[in-house]
């Protein structure tokens, strides 16, 4: 028994069994080359048909496309959508720029199929090779095209700025590109690419260049929002988060609300003037627009036009309605002024520890006398807005005003232009 399960064993697997194994799996491989082979050459042969295909061409459009040359069906299978091709082919006998078309419609899709043509040829017909000339690369004439106009191509080239003379400038939220002259020129003095860019933008930062655009600011609620005649506050703006700071105010003081984060910061340095003996008062805080706008028509009423804009911010354009700004006094300056004394918190004890700590709690002198020229508001030295502690830092250490600052670290507010 043994014996013949070894020998059939032996004879099964070693022999007829394995034999006819080896010679399915030969043949098994043959078919499977001979197949992948022939699949193979029909997915080659038919992969660009295939391609169309998927792009929405029927079958006759499919052959028209195959009868051309490789490089022009190529070029039509590195679009993405049959229809643009379409639309570029109707268009424009110019096949070399049917990738430049569907560039610049996919940066610029308002536009309409011919404006695209029309556009891209003269560009690249009368500007590229000469701008390549002067060393720019493929990708940073794309990258000038997101927001160049033909014009301002011709702009570039007159004056021969290379891309990387320009390139720093085009960082700056509301560059202009033909203002680039302008630009390097302030740049000479200031040597500072956003202080460049933004007093050219907008000269009214520095008030003394008038506004004669105004813009309203879309991002209120930002710290470091910069108010002043030029940026200003919609009507209808009011913090969300106006909270009475625990500290004492004046007898005739309006509203002591402040934005809670400015709230607090004043708080703690209350705190620590009170620890100091110096008893800080709130004179008057958040001013809504209609407050403002009734303080202004009374002045308005009062003075000529210049006079009254000279003492009183326009409605929107003042600090208060940020909730972030504060006109301080102290308990002595109220009493001396109760006994009929002249008294100005800029002069006395209190006010002075203000104007040298206010920085380390968030709050800066926003209107110092000898700046009046750049704020556009005269001596204030009650008055005191938060920006919270890096920012109020750096404008200490810089010896800056909040315009300065923004100007340098290219901080200006979201804005929308008024008509
Ligand atoms: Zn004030």
């Amino acid at each position: 028994m043994r014996f013949n399960k070894g020998r059939r064993y032996t004879y099964y697997s070693s022999y007829s069994s394995s034999r006819r194994k080896r010679i399915r799996w030969d043949r098994i491989a043959i078919i499977g080359v001979v197949v992948a082979l022939i699949i193979g050459a029909l997915v080659w042969f038919n992969l660009s048909r295939l391609k169309l295909l998927f792009k929405g061409y029927s079958f006759s459009q499919q052959n028209e496309i195959l009868a051309l040359d490789g490089k022009q069906i190529d070029e039509i299978l590195s679009h993405d959508k049959m229809s643009h091709i379409e639309d570029w082919i109707a268009t424009s006998q110019n096949v070399e720029y049917y990738d430049e078309y569907e560039k610049y419609f996919s940066i610029h899709k308002d536009l309409k199929v011919k404006v695209v043509v029309t556009t891209v040829d003269d560009i690249f017909n009368n500007y590229v090779p000469q701008l390549t000339g002067l060393g720019y690369t493929n990708d940073q004439i794309w990258q000038l095209l997101k927001t160049a106009s033909a014009s301002d191509l011709k702009y570039l080239l007159d004056k021969q700025y290379t891309y990387s003379q320009i390139q720093p400038y085009m960082q700056v939220k509301g560059y202009v590109l033909t203002d680039m002259e302008k630009y390097m020129q302030v740049y000479a003095e200031k040597k500072n690419y956003n202080y460049a860019v933004l007093i050219t933008t907008y000269p009214f930062i520095i008030s003394e260049n008038k506004a004669t655009q105004t813009y309203t600011i879309q991002n209120p609620d930002d710290i470091l929002t910069l108010v002043k005649k030029g940026f200003q506050l919609a009507d209808s703006y009011v913090p969300s988060d106006l909270v009475k700071p625990n500290i004492p105010v004046a007898p005739d003081c309006d509203n002591s609300m402040m934005r809670k984060e400015a709230a607090e910061a004043l708080e703690e340095m209350y705190n620590e003037a009170k620890g100091l003996g110096y008893n800080l008062v709130i004179n008057s805080a958040y001013r809504s627009y209609a407050d403002q706008k009734k303080t202004y028509d009374d002045y308005f009423k009062r003075y000529d036009e210049v006079t009254a804009a000279s003492l009183v911010a326009l409605p929107g354009a003042s600090e208060h309605q940020t909730g972030l700004s504060v006109d301080l006094t102290s308990t002595s300056v109220i009493q001396k002024k109760a006994k009929g004394d002249v008294a100005v918190f800029g002069d006395s004890e209190e006010g002075k520890w203000v104007e040298k700590n206010a920085y380390r709690f968030g709050f800066i002198l926003r209107f110092p006398l000898a700046q009046s020229a750049i704020t556009g508001i005269g001596n204030e030295p009650w008055h005191f807005r938060y920006v919270g502690k890096e920012a109020a830092q750096k404008i200490h250490d810089n010896h800056w005003l909040l315009e300065e600052y923004c100007l340098y670290e290219g901080v200006i507010p979201n804005i929308k232009e008024n008509k």
